[in-house]
């Protein structure tokens, strides 16, 4: 494999992007806005600048890295070389259906086509294709270049050679991928979610404020980040909207959202993408104060 379509060049289509374009692997870029496709570049060029200064690559790998990526807004231009194209497009499943019905026509037949979704179900997507077999789900986590993990989704019809596939692809990437099956949330999101509905109810509740939640995960289980914490970096929304993706697929109560993870989104709290969520990011860079409605 040589040729990597990235669909979205978001948050993590660049990051998607970069990994590929650094391991050698040559890379069209395509989002619908050039000023995606602008930002995108940009924050590669960035990332590996630090990478850089931190002596981990050379000027001439970031220069490489560069020019094994190439720009697109139009799906027809980027995809008709692909090997294998990796979607990283906006989360809302009429969109994904679409793309995929367009890279099926337009995508070579022998070509994978892998989705980065985070909860739309990968047997969902892969119906709309010729070719259900080749579809798969290969879930980077965000930062894609820090992250080692890739949840390698097999779709009901995906077949074990295309699961090899990306499963040695994504060790190439020097990442570690782990095989789970179709069901709503996957593994990732399964297990992360109700913890993270969970913390927001006991807040909700009055149990414990912000900061006393999140200390207790980060101090008393490790965890790098409290849960209140990592649902802003997350996106309020993004996950209101996979606790409702596993509360209809699975039709099981305890996957509904807490009221007050609801309201938040619908007052445009989305955590840092918005500049507030439980916390006050709106100070810039990487600080952040309780936010004022958590007060006590
Ligand atoms: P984002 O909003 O940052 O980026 C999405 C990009 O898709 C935008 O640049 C948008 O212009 C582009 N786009 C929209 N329609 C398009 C089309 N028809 N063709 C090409 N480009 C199109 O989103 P994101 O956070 O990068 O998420 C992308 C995917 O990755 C989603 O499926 C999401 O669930 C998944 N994901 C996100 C995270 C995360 O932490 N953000 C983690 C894992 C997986």
């Amino acid at each position: 494999m040589t040729n990597i379509t990235v669909i979205g060049a978001g948050t993590m289509g660049n990051g998607i992007a970069h990994v590929f374009a650094q391991k050698g692997y040559k890379v069209s870029l395509v989002d619908i806005s050039a000023a995606s496709l602008e930002k995108a570049l940009a924050t590669i060029a960035k990332n590996l600048d630090r990478m850089v200064k931190k002596e981990r690559i050379t000027e001439d790998d970031k220069a490489t890295t560069l020019s094994n990526i190439t720009t697109f807004t139009k799906l027809e231009e980027g995809a008709k070389h692909a090997d294998l194209v990796v979607e990283a497009a906006t989360e809302n499943v009429d969109l994904k259906m679409k793309i995929f019905k367009n890279m099926d026509e337009l995508a070579p037949k022998d070509a994978i086509l892998a989705t980065n979704t985070s909860s739309i179900s990968i047997t969902k997507i892969a119906a709309v294709t010729s070719r259900p077999e080749q579809v798969i789900g290969m879930h980077f986590m965000n930062p894609v270049p820090v992250m080692k993990l890739v949840e390698v989704i097999r779709g009901y019809a995906t077949s074990d050679a295309v699961t090899e596939t990306i499963m040695e692809m994504s060790r190439k990437l020097g990442k570690v991928p782990t095989e789970v099956n179709d069901y709503p949330g996957f593994i990732a999101n399964r297990i992360l979610m109700p913890m993270i509905n969970e913390a927001i109810l006991s807040l909700y509740e009055g149990v414990a404020g912000v900061e006393e939640i999140d200390t207790v995960m980060k101090l008393g289980m490790a965890h790098p980040m409290g849960p209140l914490q990592l649902a802003d970096f997350i996106g309020l929304d993004v996950c209101l909207s996979i606790l409702r993706v596993m509360q209809d697929g699975f039709g099981n109560p305890k996957y509904a959202p807490c009221p007050l993870l609801v309201n938040m989104v619908t007052a445009g709290k989305l955590g840092r993408k918005s500049g507030e969520g439980f916390y006050d990011y709106s100070h810039g860079g990487k600080e952040w104060i309780l936010a004022a409605s958590f007060k006590k």
